[in-house]
């Protein structure tokens, strides 16, 4: 018998369970809209150009594989920070950011939860309900206590501000909140600059601290400066902000794991103590970063060239996926006869849409149409093309009915 007969069988993964299954599906029609990766028109993975030729550049240079030091790569650092905040943001002229290169978005999170762990103990963090699967697995695992705020309305499936208002509110004070800088991941629901204004002010009178979570930067709007623009609002009333960064959309790096954890201090001398600590959390879990992405990075956002080229590549993803978003709504819109009102897919923004569908209703797209989502109702119109939208139309509107 043996020694590990107490080791359960885990549960596939909600996101990366539906990729597994859809590889099972022999049938064509199958269509894999469960995990947020960029797809062509063509349906095929995308690598940017850009980062094709980051790469030419890094291989004529000959680069070494040594050591990278624990927080990261010294060049990206300072780009990634200044790509978030703007180059001429007085967090960045005052030193005042403390940021580590992390194993992506979900690494750069990780740092963050332990830093609260060991520093707040028993401080809550405050997530949005729904929110992406994954950040609750990331702060049980390391033990920080969470719960939700509401962000989500049903009735309109719109953004329930007044109930997300309150629950802020209503939050221990000093509490952790995590927001979404931009493309809220399932809903596609974003605050207006109004309302993040009105979000400021909660968080400040309740003397919280907020956490921004950005995986989308400019693949959202097609803007960098316009996606980060709810992070600036805070950095610029002089809050201590928590922010994580990723790669793994805008430069379409998936894989090579590229992010960063900003910490956004009130003095140099507190950044610098606060960096000290994330390289301390960094050391014992990973030693150092992955030296490649970073390199693309600081390539790409540090040559002026290459830099706008990759501004006009993030402005063409973003295109195509608001193309497929609109062909879905007129698909729904003149196949359906019930009168439902399917506007809230074009106001929802970035890579996914929240089509409202249940979890009967979601299986039933899966079983029935061979459309492989996750089971809250997001789907993935990055993994959509224009010739599929009919056909999707038809699937949504038969499980809705
Ligand atoms: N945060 C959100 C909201 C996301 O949607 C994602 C990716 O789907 C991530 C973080 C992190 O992804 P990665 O670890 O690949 O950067």
């Amino acid at each position: 018998v043996s020694r590990f007969e107490a080791i359960t069988m885990a549960p596939p993964d909600p996101i990366l369970g539906v990729s597994e299954a859809f590889k099972a599906d022999n049938d064509e029609k199958k269509l894999n809209l469960g995990v947020g990766a960029y797809r062509t028109e063509e349906l095929q993975p995308y690598v940017l150009d850009v980062v094709k030729k980051a790469e030419n550049l890094m291989l004529e240079r000959g680069e070494n594989k040594e050591y990278l030091p624990i927080e990261g790569l010294a060049a990206f650092n300072k780009v990634t920070a200044e790509l978030l905040f703007g180059a001429d943001s007085p967090v960045i002229s005052e030193q005042r950011v403390a940021t580590v290169q992390g194993l992506s978005g979900t690494g750069s999170l990780r740092l963050a939860a332990v830093l609260i762990e060991r520093y707040f103990p028993g401080a809550k963090v405050l997530i949005s309900s729904p929110t992406w699967g994954n950040h609750k697995n990331i702060f049980n695992d390391a033990r920080v206590p969470w719960s939700e705020y509401r962000y989500y309305d049903p009735k309109t499936v719109g953004l329930d501000f007044e109930g997300m208002i309150e629950d802020i509110k209503a939050a221990p004070e000093g509490s952790f909140i995590l927001l979404h800088g931009c493309a809220h991941n399932p809903t596609g629901i974003d605050p207006t600059p109004e309302q993040w204004e009105k979000i400021a002010d909660v968080i400040q009178e309740k003397n919280h601290i907020p956490f921004f979570d950005v995986a989308y930067q400019g693949f959202a709007s097609g803007s960098l400066d316009q996606d980060a623009a709810s992070v600036r609002l805070f950095a610029a009333r002089g809050m201590e902000i928590f922010v994580a960064q990723s790669y793994s959309k805008n430069l379409g790096l998936y894989s090579e794991r590229i992010g960063a954890i900003n910490v956004v201090c009130s003095s140099t001398d507190t950044a610098a103590r606060v960096k000290s600590q994330l390289k301390r959390i960094a050391r014992p879990m990973y030693s150092n970063p992955p030296i490649h992405g970073a390199r693309i990075v600081a390539n790409v956002v540090g040559d002026p060239a290459l830099f706008d080229e990759w501004k006009a590549e993030m402005e063409m993803m973003a295109g195509r996926i608001k193309r497929v978003r609109q062909k879905l709504y007129d698909s729904l819109t003149s196949k359906d006869k019930s009168g439902k009102d399917w506007s809230f897919i074009l106001k929802q923004i970035g890579m996914f849409s929240f089509t409202g569908l249940n979890k009967n209703q979601s299986d039933n797209m899966t079983n029935k149409w061979h459309v492989y989502m996750t089971k809250d109702g997001r789907i993935s119109l990055a993994g959509l093309n224009l010739a599929k939208c009919e056909y999707l139309a038809d699937a949504i509107i038969d499980s809705y009915h």
